[in-house]
């Protein structure tokens, strides 16, 4: 049987985020049981495939997965353990938003096996959480973050947004102060992003412009959003937190496994509306027919991903999957990469530098095989 990572995604919010473009929308109790009965349902549906499987780690994202009632989560895991055969070890995430978790679900979340919470924050600062339209304050986390503790629960991830409009490098390194001081195992760090259709593309769409610099809460500009995330790493690894993806820390022993797995290329079944998938090296979003990736295809994500990780991607693995040596395939880029000091080389392994990772989308273009 081979290793598969199992996604389950719950599309429910209590209120949209300004700056959020994710599938995921405030929803009646209804609709929400009506979903989850499809769900199980869907999950079902995986019977035959799930034989050729072994389930290494589960991932419950959104959206918001805590707002969902105990009970319909314990009917999501019923369907899940009665359709795949789960590793014992395997690591079983949910995401939770402060405001939305009780003592009850988390008690539920212990019973159906979740031993990994990951709480989005955001930020530290209350003002910060307005400006973002988060439906909760930095007190309300800490109510969480206490009672997940409280019942038990080691391993925790808080998610954690920088270049947040109004916010300073001072500001930022406040809020990394306080969660790192709380221990969390693991920290996402993500720079906001402004996407189209949201409330912030509205705003801040034309962004840096001269209006920007007028605005009570103007981005930060390019040179901050550099500093706040070189000074992460920094911060960060003053509290024992090691970096090893662009935008993930964690104490020694934590690294997200499933993440892991996915930058790796491990298979995965994505169920659920904003869900997608990578079985047999074909791809898709749920509701969709699979694609299959060409070799070349192939290559191109295992470099993409391979090289999110601080570690980077091993040339020996890259021989063994596809037959063919880095060199042969990337010699030039590499050359090249190494050469303008973006990418470096220790024994098996190549990776972004420093420089490397501040300019890492280039980077990645350049592994385009087309
Ligand atoms: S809680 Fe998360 S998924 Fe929901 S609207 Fe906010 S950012 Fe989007």
């Amino acid at each position: 049987m081979k290793p598969l990572e199992l996604y389950i995604h719950i599309p429910f919010c209590i209120q949209k985020c300004l700056y959020c473009d994710f599938r995921s929308a405030p929803s009646t109790k209804e609709e929400r049981q009506e979903y989850v009965l499809e769900l199980c349902r869907q999950i079902r549906t995986y019977r035959k495939t799930a034989g050729d499987y072994h389930i290494v780690s589960i991932f419950v994202g959104g959206g918001t997965p805590s707002i969902l009632e105990g009970e319909q989560i314990r009917g999501i895991f019923g369907a899940i353990r009665d359709t795949f055969v789960v590793d014992e070890d395997a690591e079983i995430t949910i995401e939770m938003n402060p405001g939305t978790v009780t003592e009850e679900k988390l008690k539920v979340y212990r019973e159906a096996g979740i031993d990994r919470l990951s709480i989005g924050l955001q930020s530290a600062e209350n003002e910060e959480l307005k400006i973002l339209g988060r439906i909760h304050t930095y007190e309300e986390f800490l109510d969480t973050y206490r009672l997940a503790r409280e019942m038990g629960f080691g391993n925790v991830n808080v998610d954690l947004m920088s270049a947040i409009p109004g916010q300073t490098a001072a500001g930022w390194e406040k809020t990394l102060r306080k969660v790192a001081g709380l221990r969390p195992e693991h920290i996402s760090a993500y720079s906001l992003i402004i996407e189209e259709g949201t409330p912030f593309y509205e705003k801040y769409g034309k962004a840096r412009d001269d209006a920007d610099a007028l605005r009570d809460d103007p981005l930060p500009d390019e040179e901050e959003e550099r500093q706040m995330y070189r000074s992460t790493k920094k911060i960060l690894g003053e509290y024992g937190y090691q970096q090893y993806e662009i935008s993930n820390y964690a104490l020694p022993g934590y690294e997200c496994r499933h993440n892991l797995g996915y930058w790796d290329r491990t298979e995965y079944l994505g169920i659920g509306l904003g869900a997608s998938s990578l079985l047999h090296n074909r791809r898709w979003d749920f509701g969709e027919e699979p694609v299959a990736l060409s070799i070349q295809e192939q290559m191109e994500e295992y470099m993409f991903l391979g090289l999110r990780k601080t570690e980077g991607v091993s040339r020996s693995k890259f021989a063994g999957e596809f037959g063919r040596g880095l060199d042969e395939v990337y010699g030039n880029v590499l050359r090249k990469m190494y050469e303008l000091g973006l990418l470096e080389e220790t024994g098996d392994l190549v990776r972004l530098t420093e420089r490397g990772i501040d300019v890492s989308n280039m980077v990645m273009c350049e592994f385009l095989l087309g």
